[in-house]
């Protein structure tokens, strides 16, 4: 096996890092500036954490390409960690956006679009009933709050190493001082924690009946894809009903399985489902589904006002739903995934015989419209597993490399997604950067 020559991977790193430095002097000068008045120099911290000294700074993004104010033109394929999944500023969804906005963001009253927004998701993901948020983050934490109510009980549970959002009682701190803001309190009356793919810690965690839900990816995305290992999920859903503990399937990054995500493509039958970032064309909305059993139980002694505190002022507001039924209905198609999925099928394929041809230790995986390598043998198979093979200094030459090449992959992993405007061209573009990025790192 080819081994990465160490010295060599850091002079490599300064030279392209000097280059990104260079290039792109407006957005270092923007950035030292938004210090100043910004918490980083950035409207939200996460921005901070792309490749290079400062962050680029965008100016206009379109389909699968996107430029700064540099100047510089990329491909993207980031797609804004799956908010853009459908491409920047989808048709359908922009001008739905752009006729709702003139005429009443926010009212506190429904509209019209939302009944075809309900009977849509119902259609799609097999559950009756559906509320709409503005994030993935809230859906998620208003699912926690009915699995709570309707079990009557307290503890969740989740696997090592997932992100459902900022949500205190998922925050379980995996990576320590390296992604989470401090946590500041115990969470072990609130939250359990196994790894992924151990149907024995999985029965061992749920058999004394105090847990009220399991929150999870169907295959794991946030430290990498991890698959879920054979007959994982039968066991999932055979001890959680067992146990009396509701299942809920977070599809917020796994909808790049198709267009009811993996819960479509596995038949999964969650009690409760959550869907934000990409299910509006990026506009912020999110949506949340029940089954009639939960609905069933959930309504049982309910105050009469037990809707506060489950959404916020602007969740459903017209302007999102305006957004989310021209989204369901035009853009997350069986069509755009039938242009994505081979699409991917191309850059995993390509990936694949590049790392093979020079002999790297690397694995490609390929999650429906997403592809991803990583710097170890084979896939992880836990969370455990995955954030040991984190290499920061060979993911920062990969990423930087790639952005003074005018191609942007997603930040913390080397993750990529097809929307439904890149082209063969793109994908083949995208590979044959990989391929010198290769040569320069084994020589
Ligand atoms: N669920 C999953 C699986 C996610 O990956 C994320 C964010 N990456 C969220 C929920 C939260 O989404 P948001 O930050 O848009 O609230």
């Amino acid at each position: 096996m080819t081994k990465i020559d160490q010295s060599r991977l850091k002079t490599l790193v300064a030279r392209e890092e000097s280059r990104y430095v260079k290039e792109r002097p407006k957005s270092q000068a923007i950035f030292d500036r938004a210090k100043a008045s910004l918490l980083t120099g950035v409207p939200m911290a996460w921005m901070h954490r792309w490749v290079g000294p400062f962050p680029i700074f965008m100016k206009e993004a379109s389909g699968a390409y996107l430029t700064d104010i540099d100047g510089h033109r990329y491909l993207d394929f980031c797609l804004g960690d799956t908010g853009a999944l459908f491409g920047h500023s989808p048709q359908a969804t922009a001008e739905a956006v752009a006729k709702q906005a003139g005429r009443g963001i926010t009212s506190m009253l429904p509209t019209e679009d939302c009944v075809r927004v309900g009977e849509n998701l119902a259609r799609r993901f097999g559950l009756p009933y559906w509320q709409v948020y503005m994030t993935a983050s809230d859906a998620n934490k208003f699912a926690l709050r009915v699995a709570r109510h309707t079990t009557k009980r307290k503890l969740i549970l989740v696997f090592d190493g997932c992100y459902h959002g900022s949500v205190d009682e998922t925050l379980v701190n995996y990576r320590r001082d390296r992604l989470l803001a401090p946590q500041m309190f115990d969470l072990s009356p609130t939250t359990r924690v196994i790894q992924f793919n151990d149907i024995d810690a999985l029965e061992a965690a749920l058999s004394p009946q105090d847990v009220a839900c399991v929150l999870c990816e169907p295959a794991m995305t946030n430290v990498g894809i991890i698959f879920p290992i054979p007959g994982y999920h039968e066991a999932l859903r055979e001890l959680t009903r067992r146990f009396g503990t509701l299942l809920i399937i977070d599809e917020t990054h796994t909808i790049c399985g198709g267009p009811a995500g993996l819960t479509g493509v596995w038949n999964l039958e969650p009690d409760i489902l959550t869907l934000g970032k990409p299910v509006a064309g990026g506009f912020p909305a999110a949506v949340m589904g029940l089954s009639q059993p939960v609905v069933d139980r959930f309504l049982v002694g309910l105050p009469s006002e037990w809707d506060m505190g489950l959404g916020g002022t602007l969740s459903g507001n017209a302007l999102a739903v305006a957004a989310l039924r021209a989204t369901l209905e035009n853009v997350m198609t069986e069509a755009a995934f039938e242009h994505m999925i081979p699409l991917a099928e191309r850059l995993n394929d390509g990936i694949d015989e590049i790392i093979k041809a020079a002999g790297l230790p690397w694995y490609v995986l390929r999650l429906g419209c997403r592809v991803e390598y990583r710097f170890r043998p084979t896939p992880p198979r836990n969370g455990a597993e995955a954030v040991a093979a984190y290499d920061v200094d060979l993911d920062k030459f990969v990423h930087l490399y790639f952005t003074n090449r005018g191609i942007l992959i997603t930040p913390f992993h080397s993750m990529m997604l097809i929307s439904p405007q890149t082209t063969v061209e793109d994908v083949d573009r995208h590979n044959q950067v990989f391929r010198e990025c290769i040569g320069e790192l084994v020589g």
